[in-house]
This record gives structure tokens, sequence and C-alpha cells, in this order.
């Protein structure tokens, strides 16, 4: 191929060859498709993009003309186009070309006609599109399935000029409705001011991002939306293309949520306010409880002790069985006082316990001594085994553990009829602050189906209605012992069956003690001492209950001391003005002035018996009644019903013999 003519003078003709030196490069390496044709349109030269591009060879090309490039179909309407774009009624044709292996090149033809080497020639040249095409179907395809809202609109006039399925299926609108209209027209957006700030910022930054707005739905509903946008020129022409996220659900997810956590706020609320005032109830039942013991155990007092008087009379056997009648009956009754105490102290957190240093052996030999004579009646043997790593002293409370294997230890005896009762301690734990102790009481007993097993440590709960006839009892033993053994550390639990005999067992915490302390005061079941009757002083009592004056009198004189009473603290007072007493016994609660009163203005006052020794005589058992003595000015505190020995203590303490 020679682009040079053979008749140029010489200098010219170097220019020339320089030039065609310059376009054959350029040819070359350009990109676009070049043929030229003759004008028949048989092709003369073709750059190497074409054989590149559409798979044929050179003697292939030359043997083609420009028309065979495209695919059969559309040979007609290119004969046409061509024709146009020689006669300039037509820049271009937008006909693509076939390759050699039947595929499509998309292309933008254009042509010229020039001459080459002497004669007229129509030069070709194909823009390839493919690259340009791949971008758009790959827009096309993301903004067709895009879960957005997506619209393209035109930049001067805002009207839609293409929406996505998304767009339509969400506002609720058909193409024909929306393309060729503005979202003004349309009324799209409720809150103009939202819409205006929007366009405002699209049109000053070119683009703007998640932005909050609201959207009316075709029925006139409002959407939530993400809206953002951007300017994109395509085909020469500027958009806007815009994607709105539907945060619809979102928000109302994000609203309910909000008002679940106000309705839970609430909640919370009123179940704080329900235990508060479950709290103050419980609380008022305690100090009700407790009160109420008071008003008991006051009378009560009176009945135990006149009638421990009684029996030191010289009475006929008759009516000595009435009274010692009437004596256990109001120890039971006494007892289950006890418990009802026992276990509002605990329930009002007020039952703490002891850290004493004792020996676990002797310690449970006591508490045995309490259920052995029932054991030795009902002819059952009663046995008690500590395993040889279990250490002997201790440190703990002696006086709560002891309550547990009683309570446990006299349930066994008494739902026994035939065999013995064993009771069994063996170390379960043993870490660096102290160690764990399994105690086991197991009897031959009547045992408790396992359907009862689950009530057994509520409250007030016996197996069945005819327990109480056939063995007494109140169902308070195991609740109280179940909260003794929680306060210890452990835990209490049952292995039984109907018929079979039962396994009552718990675990309690304690510490290690190197020396024990020593024993513990002996317990109720043990033989009674004899009362001393040598001591040397004069007792003032102030008590407003007749009946209990008269029992404290009573005990006095027995323990041989000289004593007198009053009915309230001011006579009390007065009474110590004008007698040298060694000792009083101050009830708490009176009438005119209580004890706590007269206890102050006695230790207030600057007569000669100031420093008297006070103890008082309470029958509130509540935990801080005895610091509440204390404070007032009292040195000691004797808890009523009086008992023999308390009192013996007391006086030995305060009185010379
Ligand atoms: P109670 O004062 O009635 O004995 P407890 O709380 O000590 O109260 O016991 C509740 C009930 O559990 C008893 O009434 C009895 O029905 C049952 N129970 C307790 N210990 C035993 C046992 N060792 N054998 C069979 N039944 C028992």
């Amino acid at each position: 191929m020679d682009f040079i003519p053979i008749d140029v003078p010489l200098d010219a003709a170097q220019a020339l060859r320089d030039s065609e030196a310059n376009f054959r490069t350029f040819f070359e390496t350009i990109d676009d498709l070049i043929f030229v044709g003759d004008p028949e349109g048989h092709i003369l030269y073709a750059n190497p993009a074409v054989a590149r591009k559409l798979g044929y060879s050179t003697e292939e090309l030359l043997a083609s003309t420009i028309l065979d490039m495209h695919p059969r179909n559309v040979q007609d309407e290119a004969t046409e186009i061509l024709g146009a774009m020689v006669r300039r009624e037509r820049d271009a044709c937008p006909l693509p070309l076939a390759t050699k292996s039947g595929g499509l090149l998309p292309v933008e033809t254009r042509i010229w006609i020039g001459r080459w080497n002497g004669r007229d020639c129509i030069f070709g040249i194909c823009k390839d599109l493919s690259a340009e095409r791949e971008a758009t179907q790959r827009f096309e395809r993301l903004f067709r399935n895009n879960p957005a809202l997506m619209a393209l609109s035109g930049l001067d006039d805002k009207r839609f000029v293409d929406v996505n399925e998304a767009f339509l299926s969400t506002l609720g609108y058909t193409p024909a409705e929306v393309v060729g209209r503005s979202a003004m027209e349309l009324d799209l957006f409720p809150h103009p001011e939202q819409h205006r700030q929007a366009a405002r910022e699209l049109a000053e930054q070119g683009r703007i991002q998640s932005f909050a707005i609201q959207v009316r739905h075709r029925d006139g509903s409002l959407l939530d939306g993400l809206f953002s946008g951007e300017l994109i020129i395509s085909q020469g022409k500027q958009y806007f293309l815009t994607v709105m996220h539907d945060i619809t659900a979102l928000k109302r997810a994000e609203s309910e949520l909000r008002r679940i956590n106000a309705v839970m706020k609430h909640q919370t609320t009123v179940a704080h306010d329900l235990a508060a005032q479950a709290q103050a109830a419980n609380a008022a039942k305690s100090e009700f409880l407790a009160n109420m013991s008071h008003e008991i155990r006051t009378p009560m007092n009176a009945v135990l002790g006149m009638n421990g008087l009684l029996l030191d009379t010289a009475l006929t056997t008759e009516q000595r069985r009435y009274a010692e009648t009437v004596q256990s009956s109001g120890e039971a009754l006494l007892a289950l006082i006890n418990d009802i105490l026992d276990l509002s102290k605990i329930e009002a957190g007020q039952l703490t316990l002891e850290a004493l240093d004792f020996e676990l052996e002797p310690e449970l030999e006591n508490a045995l001594e309490m259920v052995r004579v029932r054991a030795i009646q009902k002819g059952l043997a009663l046995t008690c085994n500590i395993d040889a790593d279990v250490p002997a002293a201790l440190s703990g409370d002696p006086g709560r553990l002891r309550q547990v294997l009683v309570n446990l230890a006299g349930n066994a005896v008494k739902f026994t009829d035939r065999g013995g009762v064993a009771i069994r301690v063996s170390l379960q734990r043993s870490d660096n602050i102290g160690l764990v102790l399994h105690f086991s009481v197991r009897d031959t007993g009547i045992g408790i189906s396992g359907e009862q097993h689950g009530r057994l440590f509520g409250q007030f709960s016996q197996v069945d209605a005819s327990t109480t006839r056939r063995y007494g009892g109140t169902g308070l033993g195991l609740a109280i012992s179940k909260q003794l053994a929680q306060l210890m550390g452990g835990e209490i639990g049952v292995i039984s069956d109907a018929g079979r005999g039962s396994e009552f067992w718990f675990t309690a915490r304690f510490g290690r003690s190197a020396v024990a302390s020593q024993p513990t005061v002996a317990a109720s079941g043990s033989p009674r001492p004899s009362l001393p009757n040598d001591f040397v002083g004069y007792v003032l009592v102030a008590e407003d209950n007749i009946v209990n004056q008269q029992v404290a009198l009573a005990f006095l004189r027995k323990l041989g001391v000289r004593a007198d009473a009053v009915g309230n603290g001011r006579e009390a007072i007065a009474a110590l003005q004008s007698t040298p007493y060694d000792l009083v016994l101050m009830d708490v609660q009176m009438p005119v002035m209580d004890g706590f009163d007269a206890t102050r203005a006695i230790r207030s006052s600057r007569g000669p018996r100031s420093g008297v020794p006070i103890v008082a005589m309470t029958a509130l058992a509540m935990e801080g009644d005895r610091e509440r003595c204390l404070e007032a000015g009292m040195e000691d505190y004797i808890s009523k019903p009086i008992a023999a020995a308390a009192l013996v203590r007391v006086l030995e303490r305060w009185l010379p013999r």
C-alpha cells in the first residue's frame, strides 16, 4: 500500500511521506476500526483494529466490501444509511458490525469521501461502542433491579425521565403516570421545606447523601426515606440520579421498640412499687408478729410461771395431772410462738448467726438428749456417727445447728414406730475459707411419697390433715430448718418414699477453730439443776401486769431474795428514792411511764440510787431489743416468760450470795 502520488515534487514528496507515516501510525494504533473503500465499497485498506476485532485476515478483507462487514439481516438498511451518509443526509450509522465468528460489534460509523492513490475513495471510521455499551447495560441492570427507589430526572425541568420498578411499586404508580412529570406535580413530598432543602444541597454540592425525608404514596400514606442523589451526564446531557431507601418499616420498628421500652420502664416502676409495698407489708407483718408474740408471751409468762409454782405445792394426784397438762400444753404453745417468731425474724432479715467456737460432738449429744426420751419411750434405737475426717472443733452458730438437728431428729422419732433413727455427720467439702458438713437423719418410719416432697419445706405444710390429729405439730419445723440451713450457707433435702422411711439431710458451712470454748449451755431436755436459795439482796420489780408481778415475786422469794413490786416507771423512781434496792427488774412496756424512760430518768438523777443495776424484762424478742435496753441505760436483759434458770443467771451476775 502506497499513499504517495507519483507526480509530486521531491520536497513536497518528502512532506507527504512524513504525513503518510504519521497517518499510518495513527491508523495502526487507534482503537477504532478504519476502512478505505472504492466508490463501490470494495475494501482497499483496513487498519489492524479491524482484523483484531472482527477476526478476518487481510486477504479476506481485501476480497470483501464494507457492506459485507455488516450482519446479513441489516445489510439492506446499511446500504440505505451509507447512501444517505454519502449524500450528507445523515451523520452516522448506528448499525453493528459482524465478526467472522458470527458475533456483533456495536459501533457508530461515520464516513467521508476523499481521494486516495489518485482516485475517489470512501473513508469509514467505526467507533467501538462495546465498552460503553457494557457500562450502560451494567447501569441499566443496577437501576432496574435495585430494591431502592431510583429515578432519573431532567436537570432543568426536574421531570422524571425514568424510574425503576421499586419506585413504582413502593409509591403505587404506573410508569405512564410518572415519566414526564415532576415530583412537585405528583405531590410526592408532603413537607415542601424538606424537599427544597434537599434540592438546594443537590444543586450546590452536585450530590446529596442519606437525607432523611418523607414521601407520599399515591394513596396518601406517608413513607420514611433516606434520600441520596447526584448529577450525572448521560449521552451529553445532565440528569439527576436519585436513590431513596424506604426505611418506613425500620422507623416503625424503632418507634415500636421505643414504645415497648417505655412500657417496660413503666412496668418496672410498677413492679418496684409493688415490691416496695410487699416489702412494707412483710415488714408490717413481722412487726405485727413481734408485737403479737409479746401479747401472747405476757399472759403465757403468767400461765407457765403460776402453774410452775402450783406444781411446787402439795396437790392431789388429780390436781397434779391437770396442772401438768396445763404445763405441757403451755410449753407446746410457747414452742409454737417461738417458731412463728423465728420465721418472722428470718423473713424480716433480723436473724443473725453467731460465730462461736464450739465442739461438735458434745453439741450433737446435747441435741439428741432432747429427743432421746421420746425414742426410749417408743422403743427406738437412736444412733449418732461422726466421720473420722470431720474436725472436732468448729466455728459457727451451735444454737441454730442444734435447732435444725432437733427438728429433724424430733420429726424422725415422731414419725417412726419401729426400728430406729440414725444420724450421721460427714465432711462434704473443705476449702481455704472453712468447711461444709453434711448431716443426715435417717429413720425407718412412715416415709413420705414423692409428690409430697416439694411442699414439705413450705410453711404450715403437713403431708396430710390426719398427721396433725395423729402426731401433732404445726408444719413450721421444716420451713424454719430450711431457712436456717440456707442462712448457714447450706441446703436441705429429703430422700423418702411412702412406707420406706425417710432420710432428711442438710448441709452447713463452718469455720475451723483451733480451740473449742467451753461446752455450750445445757439443752433444756437435760435434768434441771436444783435452784440455789442463798442470794442476798433486795429487788424491786416494776411490772404493770398483776399476775406477772406475782410470778416474779414468787420466783424471787423462792430464790431467797426480798422483793417488792410497783406498777409503772414513775412508781419505780419513787420507790428507789425511799428504799435502797440492790437490783431492779424493769418491765419495758408499762403505762404512765415505760421502762426505757424510767431507766433514763434514774440514770440522769443525782440521787444515791442512780447507779442501781437495772435488768430489763421484756417479751419483745426481736433483734435490736437488747440494744435498745442497753442504750436506755439498763445493764442486762431477761426474756419473758421468765424461766427460773435465766433468773438465777441474772441474780448470780448482779447480787452477792
Ligand atoms: P410438723 O411440726 O408438722 O412436724 P414439719 O415442718 O417439721 O412440721 O414437718 C412437716 C410435715 O412433714 C410433717 O407434718 C409430716 O407430715 C412430714 N414429715 C416431716 N418429717 C418426717 C419424717 N421423718 N417422716 C415422715 N414424715 C415427715
